[in-house]
């Protein structure tokens, strides 16, 4: 991609120092202090061991050698949300930005812990996206696909989210999957691909803005494709079960995120038919 690596987007809280993302706070600093006073200065300092066990800190080496991953993920999300908040306001309607959060390894989402290894996901409860940058790399050594357009597709999915908490299909898709259980998991794929195409739908718009460079599509493509179910289902089981499918295949995936760059519209995102 064309970029020019600069600030932190507003939208990005960063926890990659606060390990499980749960901070001492107020109340736990008081503790020690009260503790202190009962028992003399050592228990400060345990408690500060305590600290820095709980809270792995970053070290100034992995915070430098991450910062323009940060810098790239910020331009990714300011640009998206950007998109998004015109299209909105082409329609009539009010964008609100979504929030990242940065962790690493583990922290406390609205919608529960989060882990690393659980890959990015966006939580509809705080509205917000959460990411381990480790994923990056896995995307590039494990899923095989390289490369920062295949980042920005994953960033780009997961805004995707987003756009269907705030237009409401995703609350419309969960009371059908309880309405139908049996359908549920062909609900989550139709979901999952229009992420995809919502994907594309931001793709189209940055290609027109100049942004891409050549290859940067094949990367995309190439993520969208890696991360099928059914890619992962052979990597992981060794076979493929289409009825425990909640993504939608790697053919499907790359349809769907193709449909969205190559119309730039969020209406040729349409995976569930005119329903719900
Ligand atoms: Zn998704």
């Amino acid at each position: 991609m064309r970029w020019t690596p600069g600030g932190r987007s507003p939208n990005l809280e960063d926890r990659r120092g606060s390990g499980m993302g749960v901070p001492l706070g107020v109340g736990g600093g008081i503790l020690v202090l009260i503790l202190s006073l009962i028992f003399g200065p050592d228990v400060i300092s345990n408690g500060n061991e305590t600290e820095s066990g709980g809270e792995v800190a970053l070290s100034p080496a992995d915070s430098a050698r991450e910062e323009p991953m940060v810098q790239f993920v910020s331009f990714v999300l300011d640009d998206a949300q950007t998109t998004w908040a015109s299209a909105f306001a082409r329609g009539g309607s009010d964008y609100r930005p979504a929030r990242m959060v940065l962790f690493r390894d583990g922290t406390i989402s609205g919608c529960g812990p989060a882990q690393g290894a659980m890959g990015p996901f966006y939580c509809p409860l705080d509205e917000k996206v959460y990411l381990d940058l480790d994923f990056f790399n896995e995307l590039d050594r494990k899923f095989g696909a390289p490369g920062d357009f295949a980042e920005a597709y994953v960033i780009a999915h997961e805004l995707g989210h987003h756009v269907q908490h705030l237009t409401g299909v995703d609350s419309r898709v969960r009371q059908a999957q309880r309405d139908n259980p049996g359908a549920a998991n062909q609900l989550s794929v139709r979901l999952e691909l229009q992420a995809d195409c919502y994907a594309g739908v931001w793709g189209h718009s940055a290609a027109d803005r100049g942004k891409l460079e050549p290859g940067d599509i094949e990367e995309g493509l190439g993520a969208a494709s890696a991360v099928g179910d059914d890619r992962i289902q052979r990597r992981t089981t060794g076979s493929v079960n289409v009825d425990s499918f909640t993504h939608g295949t790697a053919a499907q995936r790359v349809q769907w995120f193709r449909r969205g760059f190559e119309s730039g519209s969020a209406q040729a995102c349409d995976t569930f038919g005119g329903q719900p």
